[in-house]
């Protein structure tokens, strides 16, 4: 007895010395990339409640970057003061303008970091050196140097990097877009090759909607990357989207985090599927209230027609999402699409001024008080029916459905906005997404 059982008590014990060695290995060499948002650096409290975090992290022997946005409100105030200045302020400048707030917050945290007892050193982006192109206030990042930081990582030291931010070939200050920092932080995991990059937030994780909309929605243990991909496209601002496309091409680990709460796993974002049988049909329901939506009423139907009407909208730089045309009768027919609401006017001013005299189009009417509504999840590539539940769900509460478009794993609608809240309630309902999934 003893002889058979002795083999396998040494195998255990050396398989128990085998992980302690490695955890305490990975310990040492894990690289942690922390991303702080707005709330979670808001007040002086929330500044050194983050360097106590950081602390805890260093005590464990990892090397930590952390990543801040500005203080809460900060970005907004910024945003306002340069329109009472210049109503369509200059981009250039206005990215001069608001990329200061993180330029505040890094110092910040660096001082709070430094007050831990801890090497502490704030980076804006240019001095990182974050390049991006010139897309003053919607910037994407080309390359990131990350030599200084790798030095000051070996020195024990945090490095403290400002979100959002960037720099062009010229050097002009550039910014990545409203939740840009998401973007920089998972840049950086990308850069450094992080073990982990963390987004610390103000709620404990990816939910099955948004939960200050619906109580009732859950957090999510895991979402694939996919259906994160789509939530934040869909209008889901808790991770910005470029930052879910830098996850996707660089593989980065990518997990979503309370800075409020001092445990929890919060919810992690995967790269394969869950065993079918634990996936759930819908992971979330996304929407967007900045839809504004614009028809064109009365197009000859002919060849031609929708580069006509949408060439002189993208070369205006507006960003153009559903596009529906309605099959023709008698030779002519209507068009419509949805824009971004900031966009509404000056897309209505191109249609009416360029588009309809030169095309000779019955009308243009616009309404900018629509709302998306989409229901995502990879469980959908493999059960029929989703859409028409959908459907039939907002139909029993009298919600006329004004556009549709679908892919794989998401189907979204157009809807009169005053739905907005009632339609997203009840495809929560119906999908049982207050459930826990079986
Ligand atoms: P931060 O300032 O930390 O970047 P954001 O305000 O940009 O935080 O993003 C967090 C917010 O995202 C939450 O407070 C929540 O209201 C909103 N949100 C929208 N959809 C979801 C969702 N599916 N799960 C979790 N939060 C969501
Ligand atoms: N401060 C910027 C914003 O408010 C970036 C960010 O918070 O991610 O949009
Ligand atoms: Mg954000």
């Amino acid at each position: 007895m003893y002889q058979r059982k002795h083999p396998s008590r040494f195998l255990r014990l050396l398989e128990v010395q085998y992980k302690a060695v490695f955890r305490r290995a990975d310990n040492i060499v894990a690289l942690i990339v922390q991303k702080y948002g707005g709330t979670s650096v808001g007040s002086p409290e929330r500044i050194k409640n983050v360097a106590q975090r950081v602390a805890k992290y260093k005590a464990q022997g990892h090397q930590v970057v952390v990543v801040v946005s500005a203080m809460s409100g900060e970005t907004n105030r910024l945003i306002a003061l340069s329109k009472e200045i210049q109503k369509n302020p200059d981009p250039r400048e206005l990215d001069v303008v608001i990329s200061t707030g993180e330029q505040v917050t890094i110092g910040l945290v660096a001082m709070a970091l430094m007050e831990q007892g801890l090497k502490a050193k704030s980076y804006t982006g240019a001095q990182v050196k974050i390049h991006t192109d010139s897309a003053f206030t919607k910037a994407r990042i080309a390359s990131i140097d990350e030599e200084n930081i790798r030095t000051d990582l070996a020195n024990d030291c945090v490095v403290v990097v400002a979100g959002f931010q960037g720099m062009d070939e010229a050097g002009n200050i550039t910014t990545l877009g409203r939740g840009g920092s998401d973007t920089t932080g998972v840049a950086i995991a990308a850069a450094l090759r992080a073990d982990e990059c963390q987004i610390y937030t103000d709620v404990d994780g990816v939910y099955t909607t948004d939960p200050r909309m619906v109580p009732e929605a859950r957090r999510l243990k895991s979402i694939t990357f996919e259906e994160m991909l789509e939530m934040a496209s869909l209008g889901s601002k808790v991770l910005q989207i470029r930052s879910v496309e830098f996850a996707g091409k660089y593989k980065v680990k990518l997990r979503v985090l309370s800075s409020f709460a001092d445990e929890g796993e919060g919810t992690l974002i995967t790269f394969e599927e869950n065993d079918k049988m634990e996936q759930a049909i819908i992971s979330g329901i996304a929407f967007n209230r900045d839809e504004a939506k614009i028809t064109v009423r009365g197009v000859p139907d002919k060849p031609g027609i929708a580069y006509q009407i949408l060439g002189p909208v993208s070369e205006a730089n507006i960003d153009v999402d559903m596009i529906i045309q309605n099959v023709g009768v008698d030779g002519s027919t209507d068009f419509s699409f949805t824009v971004n609401r900031n966009e509404f006017t000056r897309t209505m001013d191109i249609l009416k001024g360029q588009v309809q005299p030169h095309i000779g189009a019955r009308e243009v009417i616009g309404d900018n008080k629509t709302a998306k509504v989409s229901v995502v999840g990879v469980g959908m590539r493999s059960h029929v029916g989703i859409a028409s539940k959908m459907f039939r769900t907002l139909a029993e509460e009298g919600i006329n459905i004004q556009m549709i478009s679908t892919s794989e794993i998401k189907i979204s609608v157009v809807i009169e906005e005053k739905y907005l809240e009632l339609a997203v309630r009840i495809l929560h309902k119906a999908f049982d997404l207050d459930q826990e999934a079986i």
